[in-house]
Order: C-alpha cells, then sequence, then structure tokens
C-alpha cells in the first residue's frame, strides 16, 4: 500500500477522530497535539528499527511494515540484491584474471611504491624462486643481482634485461618492467633458455664451419697462385679464369676471417690495457690510402691528446672497417676525413665521407650481418658485409656507441662515441 493510501490516511482518521472527540470534550488542540506526538514516537520507533536491521548487514528479512516504511525497505533490498550479483561478477572476473595469470607461462610479479611484492603468479614460483613468505619484500633484497638491481632502479620501459635465473642455473631470463600506475609495476620475466640454446647452436655451427673452410681455402689459393705465376703458357681464356677463381677464393677466405672474429668477439673474453690513438689511427690511415693506392684522400686531425683503455687489434679492426667503407663508397677524387676529438664528457672518432650516402630508411639495418644497401650498386665493391656488425661489436666490448648520420648523394658520417670512463 502506498503512502497515500495507509500513513495519510492514518493521519486523517485521526485528525478527524480528534475532531469529532472535540465536539464533545471541546479539547481540540489538546488532542491534536497528542495525535502528532504519538506518530513523531512511532517513525522514530521505525526509524529505529531500520538502523537496527542495517547495522546487521540487512541479512535478517526486513519487519512487516506498511506504508512508506515498506517502501523504503523494498528500495533498500533491491540496491541490496543488485550490489550482489555485481559483487558476484566482479569476483568471477577477478578469479578468472587470477587463474589466467597464474596460468601464465611467463613470470609476473606486482610491485609496489618501494619496489615490494604485491602478488605474483605460480611461474614466479619456478622461474624467479619466489615464496608465498616473499610477499611484501623488497625483490632487490630476493634478486639481487647488480644488473638487476640497477635495472630495477631505471625502471626503463624500453629496456630489457638478460639474466640467469636465481632458482636455477641452466634458465636464461629476459625481464621487463611494466609500470602500469603511478608507483605501480609489474615485473615480467620471460624464459629465453631455448632461444640462448639455438643461439649457441647457430654461433657454434658458423664458427666449426668457418675453421673447416679455413685451410681447404688456404691450398686452393696457394695451387692458384702457382697457377697464375705461370699464366704465360695459358690461353686467354684460362687466364682470366684463374684470375676470377683467385679472385674468389681471396673473398672467400676475407668471409671466412670476417666471421671467425665476430665469432671471437663474441665468445672470448677482451684483453684490455691502454692503447695509444695518435699512432694507432695515423697506421690505419696510411694503410687503408695505400690500398686504394691513392696517399692523398685521407685527412687525419688529432684533436685531442686522450688515449683509449681497450684492446688495439679488435680497435683496428674497427676503425680500419670504417675508414676502408669511407673510401670504398665515396669517388674515388673525394676527401675523406677522420677526426678523433673530445665532445663533452666523451672522445669521438668522426669519419666523414662525400660519398654517396645511405637512405635514411636503411641506416639502422646496416649494422646488420650480410646486410648490403643496394646489392646490385655495390657488387663490383665486393665487402663481406660483415665489417659493420664486426664494428658494432668491438664498440660494445668498449661501452662505445656507432652512431651513423648521411644524407644521399652527400655523404656519411660514421662516429665512434668513447665514455670518459675508458679514457687512459
Ligand atoms: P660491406 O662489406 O658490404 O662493405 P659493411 O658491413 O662494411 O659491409 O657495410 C654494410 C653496408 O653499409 C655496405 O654494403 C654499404 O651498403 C653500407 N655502407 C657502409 N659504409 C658506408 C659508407 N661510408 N657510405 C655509404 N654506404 C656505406
Amino acid at each position: 500500500m502506498s503512502f497515500w493510501n495507509s500513513d495519510l490516511l492514518r493521519l486523517t482518521l485521526a485528525v478527524f477522530f480528534a475532531a469529532i472527540t472535540s465536539i464533545f470534550t471541546g479539547h481540540f488542540l489538546y488532542l491534536l497535539l497528542l495525535i502528532c506526538i504519538i506518530y513523531i514516537l512511532r517513525q522514530a520507533m521505525l526509524l529505529n528499527q531500520i538502523k537496527h536491521w542495517l547495522q546487521s548487514g540487512a541479512k535478517a528479512d526486513h519487519p512487516a511494515h506498511s506504508g512508506i516504511w515498506d517502501e523504503i525497505y523494498y528500495h533498500i533490498f533491491r540496491i541490496k540484491k543488485t550490489n550482489k550479483k555485481r559483487k558476484k561478477q566482479l569476483s568471477r572476473i577477478i578469479e578468472q584474471f587470477r587463474k589466467s595469470t597464474a596460468a601464465l607461462p611467463d613470470a609476473v610479479v606486482v610491485l609496489g611504491e618501494y619496489d615490494e611484492i604485491a602478488w605474483f603468479n605460480n611461474a614466479a614460483k619456478s622461474i624467479l624462486g619466489l615464496k608465498k613468505r616473499d610477499k611484501g619484500q623488497r625483490i632487490p633484497n630476493l634478486i639481487r643481482t647488480p644488473a638487476f638491481i640497477e635495472f630495477l632502479k631505471k625502471k626503463d620501459p624500453d629496456a630489457i634485461l638478460s639474466i640467469i635465473s636465481p632458482a636455477n642455473g641452466q634458465i636464461t631470463l629476459q625481464i621487463k618492467i611494466v609500470t602500469y600506475d603511478k608507483n605501480a609495476h609489474l615485473l615480467v620475466a620471460h624464459d629465453i633458455s631455448s632461444l640462448k640454446n639455438i643461439e649457441r647452436m647457430r654461433k657454434n655451427f658458423v664458427d666449426n664451419i668457418s675453421h673447416e673452410l679455413r685451410t681447404p681455402l688456404t691450398v686452393l689459393k696457394g695451387y692458384l697462385e702457382t697457377l697464375e705465376d705461370m699464366e704465360d703458357e695459358y690461353s686467354p681464356l684460362l687466364t682470366h679464369s684463374l684470375r676470377q677463381m683467385n679472385n674468389q677464393t681471396l673473398r672467400m677466405q676475407c668471409l671466412v676471417d670476417d666471421l671467425l672474429l665476430l665469432a671471437k668477439l663474441e665468445t672470448q673474453k677482451i684483453n684490455n690495457y691502454c692503447v695509444e690513438v695518435k699512432p694507432l689511427l695515423t697506421q690505419i690511415c696510411r694503410e687503408s690510402a695505400a690500398l686504394e693506392q691513392l696517399d692523398n684522400r685521407v685527412e687525419l686531425f688529432i684533436d685531442a691528446d686522450i688515449n683509449i683503455f681497450g684492446n688495439e687489434q679488435e680497435l683496428r679492426s674497427a676503425f680500419s672497417n670504417l675508414i676502408v667503407n669511407a673510401l670504398k663508397y665515396s669517388p674515388e677524387e673525394s676527401i675523406v676525413t677522420v677526426q678523433w676529438h673530445q665532445s663533452g664528457s666523451s672522445v669521438i672518432l668522426d669519419i666523414t665521407d662525400l660519398g654517396e650516402g645511405i637512405p635514411e630508411l636503411e641506416i639502422h639495418k646496416i649494422t646488420e650481418r650480410f646486410y648490403r644497401v643496394d646489392v646490385q650498386r655495390e657488387q663490383e665493391k665486393r665487402g663481406t658485409g660483415l665489417g659493420l656488425a664486426i664494428v658494432k661489436h668491438v664498440l660494445a666490448r668498449h661501452d662505445a656507441q656507432l652512431k651513423i648520420s648521411s644524407q644521399l648523394g652527400k655523404g656519411s658520417c660514421f662516429s665512434c662515441v668513447f665514455p670518459k670512463e675508458r679514457f687512459c
């Protein structure tokens, strides 16, 4: 029954009753006051009832009432029912989310403001060795690898760190930190052991095959040279064929040498000492120009009296690869500038040519193995396609960076940037 049908009706009846009674008694106002007091007391009692009902969690059935109170109870009950339904749905979604993240093959750890562990999935137990009791602990206290601690401090969204799993020395992990809210981070660790194994197998294969090819190539080259020495006795066709065979064997030898050097750079430990840069660059420039049979194409400027803590053989290989490329990919009469100078806290070797340049979209690709900008264009230049890959590896082993700027048709500048930690 609605408010008008019950409460107001009751009030109207009471006032009507007071009016009738007052005809005999003459105390209409007193009676009205009495009715009001009774009405207010009743409402207060009902309010108290609803308060107790709500305090008890509104679990029990609500007391039976009529009028406005019945409607209030009904609406509260409806809101409660909808909320209960929503809560159920939400907990089902949360449960599904938990189950799916728990089943992820990658380890996922939710980190709080101070890198404390808030939650982790099952994979984090096996891959990172986390235990239930570790919840709330700061993760750098559990994974103490210095590289990991440094990585965690930076929280660079683009950075990826490879470390050996703290739980299993056979597992290599690739770790990424994702910031999903202010002061809330997700640590994701992916097992890359199988990729590493394939990579190791590939390296071993290239290393072995290069070693195996070296001896037969030396023998072949020896015989070809002997045969070439007797070229007076041959027809022009045979002489030409022998020259071609000799050139190709030489090319293959260079390829094998470069592959072996790359394998060495990837696997062997570097032997560092103070390398004097000025005599090294002077010699490389002289040798490179001599190779081109043009002495005056390379101009060397030594503007910094700084030496580098590193490996001379490796630096020689990197620098000469860059200088030979600059000569190779620029016109014969153009100048190549080699400049050793200091800039801020770095010392830089700039090798600038006025050659054909590199298309912008290909600049980041040319340090990949066997990548050549225009195979047709470079057919007659006959490089191995491994030179810049070697340069990149050597520089990385010296904590240095290779920066390339180039303009098509105008020339290129290859810069080797060494940090001050390498000065000596
Ligand atoms: P390559 O043996 O072919 O020279 P590199 O690894 O040394 O192999 O170089 C890769 C490619 O980068 C080259 O094939 C060439 O296309 C491009 N390149 C390298 N240096 C230069 C340069 N100074 N000017 C223009 N292109 C260059």
